[in-house]
């Protein structure tokens, strides 16, 4: 068997693993990267990118059929080739996935297609295309990521899709029942509705997005209602009727309902990708199914390093790159630890929920004596000026000194603020500090400001 030496050895291409192996190259690090399907893993390929790609099309499409917009612009029929909006998605996704492998390349990491076989802390063997080679290496990092959780009665295949079969669709379905109304449910579900598919959502929990607050969540509540969505909630999904043409669905209210869908889709979260390839010959400490990890992202092997997806919650790329960029600084020598004073959370719904800190509530459950400010799009003139004044932002700060604890926004393009929410957080501002910095006029950025001055009971727009 072909045998390979390195110093680190990253198994899986995703955010985690392919951002270890580039900064590690960038250190000086000898890298081999190993990863079975594609580079960019599941983000890249089937989840971040395409969705939001599909999101903007269908809203694109949904735009160009409104009748006639406050502003009088008419369009008239107005088409969508599917098929060309899924070849565009799928060329975003060759664009970014050759870019990596470039990127991945110019630091001199080793890429190797197939699945690695992990034999022991430093070794794995792995069946490429050019046969089994025996990879050794003095540091181990698994970034294996996550899949799709199953419902046992509504195994994957045929009509029932997991998310990456959602997103892989050609033509767009005639109904669509979506199980789950998390973030993936719900920003595919909606989607969909825009698309044209006649779309109804079943939720086991007593309503949408049960782990944000619901504040937050009613302008999509109202948003998925004019779309024509059907939401069903504290409704769990049975299985497939006999003639397989509808969901069964028990409800608390009305007992078992039937919802005939063309294709249903299961979104009910995601598991760690754990199986399989031997990590269980490591005896790893684990968390629940996840692998377990310090403030460093080391396991309990020494040596053996977890990032991303499989060290659990929060699931996201964001969080799996940044513990990557940190593994390799930490195996190149540098100190490090991962404590961001926030992770930025974001559905891609409409319109769009960011989350930096803490809600209200959670604050309040810690023993913080907080102040909350908050500034409704509806007075900003930017937002009116777009057409959709939905939303607000808001602001949670401890009240002895203003230290901001959470900044949470619903509304268009709310996505795009995220990165000031976060910055504010990281460098500790004070809602004084919002406050006094001069916030571009007209931009929805001024609503940040405000809800800061609204904290203490004076901003100026509303
Ligand atoms: P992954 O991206 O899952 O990558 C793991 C890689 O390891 C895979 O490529 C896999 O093939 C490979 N692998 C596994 N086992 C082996 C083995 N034995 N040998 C070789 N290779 C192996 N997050 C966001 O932050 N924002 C979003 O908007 C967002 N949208 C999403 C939408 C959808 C539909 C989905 C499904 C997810 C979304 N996520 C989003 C979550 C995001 O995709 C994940 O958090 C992120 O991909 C995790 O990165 P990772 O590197 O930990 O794992
Ligand atoms: P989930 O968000 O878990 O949603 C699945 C939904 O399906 C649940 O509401 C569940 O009640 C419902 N369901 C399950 N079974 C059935 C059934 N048989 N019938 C009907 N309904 C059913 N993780 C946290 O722990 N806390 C957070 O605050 C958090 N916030 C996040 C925010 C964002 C923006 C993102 C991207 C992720 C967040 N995560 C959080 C991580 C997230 O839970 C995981 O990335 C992943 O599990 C989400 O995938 P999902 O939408 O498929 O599942």
């Amino acid at each position: 068997m072909q045998e390979l030496s390195t110093t680190l050895l990253v198994v899986g291409g995703g955010p985690g693993g392919y951002v270890a192996a580039i900064r590690a190259g960038q250190l000086g690090v000898p890298t081999v990267l190993v990863e079975g399907a594609r580079l960019g893993g599941t983000c890249l390929n089937v989840g971040c990118i395409p969705s939001k790609a599909l999101i903007h099309a269908a809203e694109a499409y949904h735009h160009a059929k409104t009748p006639e917009t406050p502003f009088g612009l008419r369009l008239q029929g107005a088409s969508l080739d599917f098929a060309k909006t899924s070849a565009w998605k799928d060329r975003i996704v060759d664009r970014l996935n050759a870019g990596v492998g470039g990127l991945l390349r110019k630091q001199k990491v080793t890429v190797i297609e197939g699945w690695a076989e992990i034999q022991d802390g430093k070794t794995c063997i792995v069946r490429s295309a050019e046969g089994p080679r025996r990879i050794r290496a003095e540091h181990l990092v698994v970034a294996t990521g996550s899949v799709p959780v199953e419902v046992p009665s509504l195994p994957f295949g045929d009509s029932i899709l997991s998310s990456t079969d959602g997103l892989a669709l050609t033509s767009v379905p005639e109904s669509l029942a979506v199980v789950g109304a998390g973030y993936i449910g719900l920003e595919l579900g909606m989607a969909f509705a825009k698309l044209g598919s006649k779309v109804a959502v079943v939720e086991a929990a007593d309503k949408i997005l049960p782990a944000w607050d619901a504040e937050l969540t009613r302008p999509v509540a109202r948003r998925l209602q004019a779309l024509g969505v059907e939401v069903i909630i504290a409704a769990v999904a049975q299985g497939l009727s006999s003639d397989r043409k509808a969901l069964v669905v028990a409800t608390a209210q009305d007992g078992n309902r039937l919802i005939a869908a063309e294709k249903i889709l299961v979104a009910v979260g995601r598991k760690p990708c754990v199986d399989g390839f031997g990590l269980e010959r490591l005896h790893l400490a684990r968390d629940r199914a996840f692998i377990k990890v310090d403030a460093r992202c080391a396991t309990s092997m020494r040596n053996v390093w977890a990032i991303g997806d499989v060290t659990g919650e929060p699931m996201l790329a964001h969080r799996a790159m940044a513990q990557g960029e940190m593994v390799a600084e930490i195996i190149a020598g540098r100190r490090r630890v991962f404590d961001p004073a926030s992770i930025p959370a974001i559905c891609f719904t409409d319109p769009e929920i960011v989350s930096v800190g803490l809600s209200p509530q959670p604050a309040r459950d810690l023993g913080n004596d907080i102040v909350v400010g908050s500034f409704p799009f509806a007075a900003s003139g930017r937002a009116m000026t777009q057409g959709d004044d939905s939303g607000f932002v808001r602001v949670v700060a401890r009240a002895q000194d203003h230290v901001l604890l959470g900044v949470q926004a619903v509304g268009a393009g709310v996505s795009e603020l995220a990165a000031a929410f976060s910055l504010a957080l990281e460098m500790g501002a004070r809602a004084e500090d919002v406050a006094a910095t001069i916030h571009a006029h007209p931009t929805r950025g001024e609503a940040f400001q405000e809800a800061a001055l609204g904290a203490f009971g004076h901003a100026i727009h509303f």
